[in-house]
């Protein structure tokens, strides 16, 4: 999907329509540790069905593999005037997302 790199939004700090930036978030490296996050992620890991109490994993999750190619993208606008930023709710999984590059 391509969109558009400014957008004409409604601000509700300037409360009026303004030029919005959007910028694409990525995501970020994951932090190293005993942290919760890598502790939720390695017990994800195990699986599903028996989180490594067997030698295999579910015969449901093998057979399956990865599916999904698509993903839900994570936008951001920023008011070109007080540089708040806002979630942009783009609804949707989309295989790819990027700016358009003709000129308007
Ligand atoms: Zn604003």
């Amino acid at each position: 999907m391509k969109i558009p790199k400014k957008v004409n939004k409604y601000c509700s700090y300037c409360r009026k329509n303004t030029e919005h930036k959007v910028i694409i978030i990525k995501s970020s490296k994951a932090r190293t540790g005993l942290v919760w996050g890598s502790r939720r992620a390695r017990e994800g890991k195990k699986g599903i069905g028996n989180k490594g109490k067997y030698s295999k994993r579910p015969l449901s999750q093998r057979k399956r593999g990865v599916i999904k190619t698509s993903k839900g993208v994570d936008l951001r606008i920023e008011c070109s005037i007080c540089k708040k930023q806002e979630v942009w709710n783009l609804k949707g999984r989309y295989k790819k997302v990027e700016f358009t590059t003709a000129i308007r």
